[in-house]
């Protein structure tokens, strides 16, 4: 159930210093391809919370991103789907107020930690999976899924909690639009085929993959987008020694299912969930996370020993490309 009292969120246009009656603006916490977004808190009531802030300008020929995710987001209300409080508009800014998620996003946790544990990545998925069941029960498929994307909340371990549905849209016929982020695009989008929800469980399959191993399952040697997306469409897929060595045949058994070009044979979030690696995995992670003193205040990612010895680093190891370096397509 969802607290607040909010049913859609709430909408007004007026001048920016009203805003800042209202809420106090504070320190930058994240910044994407349009947005900047900030810390604030609610004057009245003292609730932090963060502010999307987007130049409208930026979206020239784009407006119905922002429409999109006010509509779309506005309406959803789900424990792994950051929450749209209410939206406020000036003639060259948009506002959009959120529920703060304060872990950073999936993509600095990746940077810092270079890969994580079939338990902490099984837990991952399963909370991803969650947020595209709940999305896609409602006939609404995201299309930019990937780390930048994923908050990360403090719970009693790390949630992820599914944000940015700029690029979020209801299917009810195939898709043709060409759009996403190039690393994590499905093949049936670069084959113009039509396309729908399976898209963004083709991008869980990519996450997973840079999960367990701390690279993607599709690169370019010079990131040159065509060869990229000529291996996206071959659909190969390979698990590379020595990075793969100690991952399990369950594991891989996902990345395979969830990484399979066919979008008809793929699996659904709902399957993902009941898939038995991911109850596996994801029983030991709660049981750990719930006994685990020295976690107190601080159920961060950071909490578990790396299992895999990292691979020696003067061999070249294939990397995840820079934070939202490919424009969205
Ligand atoms: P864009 O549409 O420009 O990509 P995003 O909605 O993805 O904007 O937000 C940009 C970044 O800001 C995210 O990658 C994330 O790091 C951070 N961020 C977004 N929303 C929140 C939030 N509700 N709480 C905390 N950080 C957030
Ligand atoms: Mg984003």
């Amino acid at each position: 159930q969802c607290e607040g009292g909010f049913g859609r969120a709430i909408s007004r246009t007026f001048p920016l210093p009203d805003i800042e009656r209202y809420y106090e603006i504070g320190r930058v916490i994240g910044d994407g391809n349009f947005a900047v977004v900030r810390e604030c808190r609610r004057r009245d009531n003292r609730q932090t919370l963060a502010l999307k802030i987007v130049e409208r300008s930026k979206l020239l020929g784009r407006e119905h991103m922002m429409q999109n995710e006010l509509s779309l987001l506005g309406s959803l209300c789900h424990p792994r789907i950051v929450r749209l409080f209410a939206h406020y508009h000036t003639h060259s800014h948009s506002y959009l107020v959120m529920e703060l998620v304060s872990g950073g996003d999936l993509f600095e946790a990746i940077s810092e930690r270079g890969k994580f544990s079939e338990a902490e990545a099984g837990l991952m998925v399963s909370d991803m999976s969650e947020a595209l069941n709940y999305i896609h029960c409602k006939s609404i498929v995201h299309r930019d899924l990937k780390p930048e994307n994923l908050l990360v909340g403090i719970m009693v371990s790390a949630v992820l909690k599914l944000g940015d549905f700029g690029l979020a849209m209801v299917v009810t016929e195939p898709v043709f639009t060409i759009c996403g982020t190039p690393t994590y695009v499905a093949p049936e989008i670069l084959f113009e085929t039509g396309y729908g929800v399976a898209v963004d469980i083709w991008a869980l399959g990519v996450i997973l993959y840079i999960l367990l191993c701390g690279f993607p399952p599709f690169r370019s040697r010079d990131r040159d987008q065509e060869e990229l997306f000529q291996l996206i469409k071959q659909g190969q897929l390979h698990f590379p020694s020595p990075y793969w060595d100690l991952i399990s045949e369950e594991a891989r058994g996902l990345v395979r299912a969830l990484l399979q070009p066919d979008p008809t044979v793929r699996l659904t979030a709902e399957q993902t969930l009941l898939h038995p690696w991911v109850k596996a995995m994801t029983s030991v992670c709660r049981q750990r996370a719930l006994t685990d003193k020295t976690q107190r205040n601080t159920g961060h990612m950071g909490a578990e020993p790396e299992r895999v010895q990292r691979p020696d680093q003067t061999n070249a190891k294939p990397c995840l490309n820079q934070r939202n370096r490919f424009k969205r397509i």
